[in-house]
């Protein structure tokens, strides 16, 4: 996917403050952050979203990737939330699979926010 922004931060072309790589998958510090801790695990591999047929060696260095990236973060201990935005009614943003590592603050007991819709 020559235009997905991920993508090009998978491929070194653009510019993203790294956190962990290995051959399966790259994590960046998203450029929104939403909390003190806020990093993105992606497959270098283009897959729209979890719906996309993703094999499931894929789904699963991506899934490993979070215990490392979490560690690295230095939230293993305090904990943190692991988002996937899934599709229009998640209000997924990009579309190239990603989860979100959130953490370093307390989170709301509930874990969605429907803004009074
Ligand atoms: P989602 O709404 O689940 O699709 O999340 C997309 C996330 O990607 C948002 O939290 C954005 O802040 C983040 N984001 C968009 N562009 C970039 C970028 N170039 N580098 C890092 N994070 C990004
Ligand atoms: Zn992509």
């Amino acid at each position: 996917m020559e235009k997905c922004i991920f993508c090009m931060v998978a491929r070194g072309e653009m510019s993203a403050k790294m956190v962990f790589e290995n051959e399966h998958v790259v994590a960046f510090d998203d450029i929104a952050p939403q909390a003190p801790v806020h990093t993105l695990v992606i497959p270098r591999t283009h897959y729209a979203s979890m719906s996309d047929s993703v094999p499931v060696d894929v789904l699963s260095a991506v899934f490993a990737a979070v215990p490392e990236v979490a560690a690295i973060k230095g939230v293993s201990d305090s904990g943190y939330r692991v988002i996937v935005n899934n599709g229009v009614d998640a209000n997924q943003t990009v579309g190239h699979l990603h989860v979100h590592i959130l953490g370093g603050r307390e989170m709301s007991h509930g874990m969605v926010n429907f803004e009074g819709k």
